[in-house]
């Protein structure tokens, strides 16, 4: 009896040491290392998809430092054009100190500058009513995503706000009225379809009598003021292309406009998930590839998504020069470290199973009640929203 205990006592022993091993030993297997990830090297196979560009953006996002300049600042009182001159100015040097991967040394920012001495002599003064603001939507996202748009900045910006969807929604129509265009391409997530929309909103344009094209998605907040003073900084007779790209060094392509494909092109693109502009001037030099279904074609035989077709017109074709600002954002790059927030021109939010990945703006509504952080960006900007909450006085 006593000896079979204590051989029972010797066998959990030999069984528990065996089970710690076993655990150490499958510890050690599955650890999940404690350091940055590193992403593979960008490999450009001529289908440059949008989300292709994830991980270059992230890694430069990296090395973002931050504007210690205050983060509430009304652009909307402020009229002079010489001093976001040089605020324009400074927001493309800076990026001189991270070895040059946001600016392109090429660009010709001060050629394309406006001579701020016609502005203020009135000839050439930049209206918001003179940018064309397009916003793309999809079916699925009139009430997800678009509700939110229009009860915060498109409702400062009616007049000049064209909403290109792909489904004939009266609700919508009812709010926006003429302001929404039915493209009728497919309400799908392929290129082609995306190139359809994009060609819908070039021939818009176009059409309309305003200097600038700009494109947003339906998860940008523009801020107004900040795009209107950016963009009278420059000429829109002149060739300005403006925009944040999504990797650190220009796209290689196969040139299939030019030539079948055995010659290769290089050239940048801003993302078209942070919103881009372009002036007049430029986007008429555009239309042998972009007008009347041209850019459809174009897009086809690049095999180019709509931003990078955009960016292989304008840089590959017309060599003309994208201007890299950090001022628009997607919600490619780490959005909760980003200063300043309220000078940014186009800001985004994390969708499903990257929700926390929005601006951080404390003070008017919690995260439960204002999840993407739009509306408290949008009270800030515009206290005298009806819907903001009425500042106490101190
Ligand atoms: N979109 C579209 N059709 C679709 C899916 C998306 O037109 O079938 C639009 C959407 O409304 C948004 C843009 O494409 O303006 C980008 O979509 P999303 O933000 O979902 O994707 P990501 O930013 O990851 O490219
Ligand atoms: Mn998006």
């Amino acid at each position: 009896m006593n000896f079979s205990w204590i051989g029972f006592s010797k066998l959990c022993f030999l069984l528990s040491v065996t089970f710690c091993t076993l655990l150490l030993f499958l510890i050690s297997q599955f650890h999940i290392p404690w350091r940055l990830r590193h992403y593979p090297p960008p490999v450009f196979n001529g289908n440059c998809e949008r989300n292709c560009t994830l991980p270059q953006l992230q890694s430069i996002d990296s090395k973002l430092s931050s504007d210690s300049s205050d983060d509430i600042a009304s652009f909307g009182d402020d009229k002079n054009p010489e001093k976001w001159r040089g605020y324009s100015l400074r927001t493309a040097t800076s990026h001189f100190k991270f070895g040059n991967l946001h600016t392109n040394p090429s660009s010709p920012l001060e050629g394309v500058l406006k001579n701020t001495s016609v502005s203020s002599s009135g000839k050439e003064v930049l209206e918001l009513e003179d940018i064309f603001i397009a916003v793309k939507t999809t079916r699925k996202y009139h009430k997800a995503r678009l509700d939110l748009l229009i009860k915060t900045w498109i409702s400062r910006a009616k007049q000049q706000t064209y909403i290109f969807t792909d489904w004939e929604d009266q609700e919508l129509r009812k709010m926006a009225g003429v302001q929404v265009i039915n493209t009728n391409c497919s309400s799908v997530h392929t290129r082609q379809a995306l190139c359809c929309k994009m060609a819908v909103e070039y021939d818009k344009f176009i059409e309309s009598a305003k200097k600038w094209f700009c494109h947003f998605d339906d998860d940008n907040y523009v801020n107004l003021s900040a795009l209107h003073h950016l963009l009278a900084a420059f000429s829109h007779s002149q060739d300005v292309y403006l925009g944040r790209p999504s990797l650190d060094h220009p796209i290689e392509a196969a040139d299939h406009v030019r030539s079948d494909g055995s010659t290769s092109v290089k050239f940048w693109f801003a993302t078209g998930g942070a919103g881009f502009c372009i002036s007049r001037g430029l986007a008429l030099k555009m239309s042998p590839w972009a007008s009347m279904g041209n850019f459809i074609s174009t897009a086809e035989r690049m095999r180019l998504p709509d931003d990078c077709t955009i960016g292989y017109i304008i840089e590959g074709l017309l060599e003309a020069k994208l201007l890299h600002t950090s001022l628009f954002h997607s919600h490619l790059e780490n959005l909760q470290r980003l200063q300043s927030v309220l000078k940014q021109v186009t800001l985004s939010y994390g969708g499903p199973g990257n929700q926390h990945n929005v601006v951080n703006v404390g003070g008017i509504f919690s995260l439960q009640q204002d999840p993407t952080r739009f509306r408290s960006v949008h009270c800030l900007l515009y206290p005298d929203t009806a819907w903001c909450p009425v500042k106490k006085k101190l």
